[in-house]
């Protein structure tokens, strides 16, 4: 059976494709401040029990697939409007709404999940910034799909082939997790981390 793409690594690829590749691939996960805020965000919002307020029914840390997208993974809040059947996935996050599409690019492949297990349509969503308190509306439009698809087709091709892209240094690297494992002014190069630790064991022994 072919690997399942989470739709967290959808976000992660299009944050920094390298990234993508340390944490699903090499297993590369550092705990930090940043890290730890979303775990608590998370638990927070995955803790809460179901309930049906004003003809709206919310959902939480509802588990989707899409098979034949090779998806699987999980919403944090699925809105559903009673009278009219409407679905509206909701992905909360840490910090505030970024230049970059990554976190529009892991909410649609949510939707496409939707679709997928519940023959529907869904046109739209919303990303709710914790910092900013600010939700922010997601159309679901055909750029973003063909977006979103291609993102995916190049986490599959990134998982089955294994290589760890090269570190490339630049302003996203600030905001990144795994700067100090990465190290991208050191490592320019395609090697993996896991190897140049090798090279500093063998180095220093
Ligand atoms: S530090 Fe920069 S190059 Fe390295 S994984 Fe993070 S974003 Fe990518």
């Amino acid at each position: 059976m072919p690997r399942l793409v989470p739709l967290s690594a959808l976000q992660h690829y299009a944050f920094c494709p390298r990234q993508c590749a340390l944490i699903h691939n090499e297993q590369l996960w550092v705990e930090n401040y940043l890290t730890a805020q979303g775990n608590l965000l998370h638990q927070r919002v995955d803790s809460g029990e179901p309930e049906t307020r004003r003809g709206v029914r919310f959902e939480r840390g509802v588990q989707v697939s899409a098979p034949s997208l090779r998806l699987s993974g999980k919403l944090d809040l699925l809105e559903h409007e009673l009278a009219t059947a409407k679905l509206t996935p909701v992905e909360y996050k840490r910090g505030k709404p970024k230049v970059g599409n990554w976190d529009r690019v892991q909410l649609c492949a949510q939707a496409l999940c939707l679709e997928e297990m519940l023959s529907t349509q869904v046109n739209d969503g919303a990303l709710w910034y914790w910092q900013t308190r600010h939700r922010e509306a997601v159309l679901f439009d055909e750029e973003l799909r063909g977006q979103t698809l291609a993102v995916i087709a190049d986490v599959i091709t990134l998982f089955d082939r294994g290589v760890t892209p090269k570190a490339e240094f630049d302003k996203r690297c600030k905001a990144c997790s795994l700067m100090d494992q990465c190290n991208p002014k050191l490592l320019q190069t395609d090697r993996s981390v896991q190897y140049v630790s090798g090279l500093f064991q063998t180095e220093f022994e």
